[in-house]
C-alpha cells in the first residue's frame, strides 16, 4: 500500500524524490546551470528579434522568448503576428543559435507550435484551461507552465498534473507574480513560492520579475532575490528599444542592463555555491 499524501501525484515530490531535469535543446533546466531566459514581450519583426537574440545570447542567456500569440487585456491591443511570429522566431532561433520558447493558447495551435518551438509556454491567463494543458501534455515538447496571478501552489501543481497524466513530465513552473491590493507594480512577485515548491516537487521553478513587477527598474533586484531564493533559472524580458515596445515596455530591460545583470548573476550564484 502507497499512502497517497497530496492531491497532485505524478508531480509531487513524495512520488519522485530526485529532481527532474528537463531538457530544452541543449539546455539542462532543474540542475546546476543557470538558466535565463530572454527576449521581447512579443516578436515584432525579424530585424528587432535577430538584435535581441543575439544582445541577450551574448549577454549569456541561454534559450530566447517572444510572444506571438499574445493574451492581452484588451481586444484593442497588439494581439501578436500569430503563426508567422512563430515562424519568425524559428528562422532567428536558427540564426542565432539559442533555443525558443512562445505561448499557446488554443488547443488547435499546439501541433504545429511544437513544430517551431523547443520549448511551449501555458500563459499566466491559461494556468487553468484543461483542454490546453491536456494537449500539451500529449505532444513531446517540453511545457513552461506559467502561475495564474489567484491560483495557489496546490492549484498550479494540479495544472501541472493534468498535464503529467498525459505523459509528458517534461515540466517547468514558472512565478510571475500575484494580483494583489498593491497598484504600484503590475502584481507581487512571490518569491517565497520557490522554497515553497522545492518542498512539494521534484519539478524545476522559475521566476519572472518582468510580469511579476511590470517595472524594470525593479526587475534586476527581484532576479538576484529569485536567485537567492534557489529558482533553477529566470525569465526576463528585454527589448533593443523599450520605449517603442509594442508589449510591455515599461518592464523590459534594455540589452546593456541585461548584460550587466547577467554579469551579476553569475557572481551572485558563485557566491550561493560557496556558502551553500
Ligand atoms: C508572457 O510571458 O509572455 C506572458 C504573457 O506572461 P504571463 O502569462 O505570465 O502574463
Ligand atoms: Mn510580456
Amino acid at each position: 500500500v502507497i499512502p497517497i499524501e497530496t492531491p497532485y501525484q505524478l508531480v509531487s515530490k513524495h512520488h519522485q524524490p530526485e529532481k527532474t531535469i528537463v531538457k530544452v535543446g541543449d539546455v539542462h533546466i532543474g540542475g546546476a546551470d543557470l538558466v535565463v531566459i530572454a527576449g521581447p514581450c512579443a516578436v515584432e519583426g525579424e530585424e528587432q528579434l535577430k538584435k535581441t537574440a543575439l544582445a541577450i545570447k551574448k549577454a549569456g542567456a541561454s534559450i530566447l522568448r517572444g510572444g506571438a500569440f499574445k493574451p492581452r487585456t484588451s481586444p484593442y491591443s497588439f494581439q501578436g503576428l500569430k503563426t508567422e511570429g512563430l515562424a519568425v522566431l524559428a528562422r532567428v532561433k536558427e540564426e542565432v543559435g539559442l533555443p525558443a520558447v512562445s505561448e499557446v493558447m488554443d488547443p488547435r495551435e499546439v501541433d504545429d507550435a511544437a513544430i517551431y518551438l523547443d520549448l511551449i509556454q501555458i500563459g499566466a491567463r491559461n494556468m487553468s484551461n484543461t483542454p490546453l494543458l491536456q494537449e500539451v501534455g500529449r505532444q513531446k515538447r517540453p511545457v513552461l507552465l506559467k502561475r495564474n496571478p489567484a491560483a495557489t501552489y496546490e492549484e498550479w501543481l494540479l495544472a501541472a498534473e493534468y498535464i503529467a497524466a498525459e505523459g509528458n513530465t517534461q515540466i517547468i513552473l514558472c512565478e510571475r507574480g500575484l494580483r494583489t491590493f498593491e497598484p504600484y507594480t503590475r502584481n507581487t512577485l512571490d518569491v517565497g513560492a520557490v522554497p515553497a515548491l522545492k518542498e512539494m516537487t521534484h519539478l524545476p521553478v522559475l521566476v519572472d520579475p518582468s510580469h511579476g513587477t511590470g517595472r524594470w527598474h525593479m526587475v534586476p533586484d527581484l532576479s538576484k532575490a529569485a536567485l537567492a531564493a534557489g529558482a533553477d533559472g529566470l525569465m526576463i524580458e528585454v527589448h533593443c528599444d523599450p520605449e517603442r515596445a509594442l508589449s510591455d515596455g515599461r518592464q523590459s530591460l534594455h540589452p546593456d542592463r541585461f548584460s550587466r545583470l547577467m554579469e551579476q548573476l553569475r557572481k551572485l550564484k558563485q557566491t550561493l555555491e560557496q556558502i551553500k
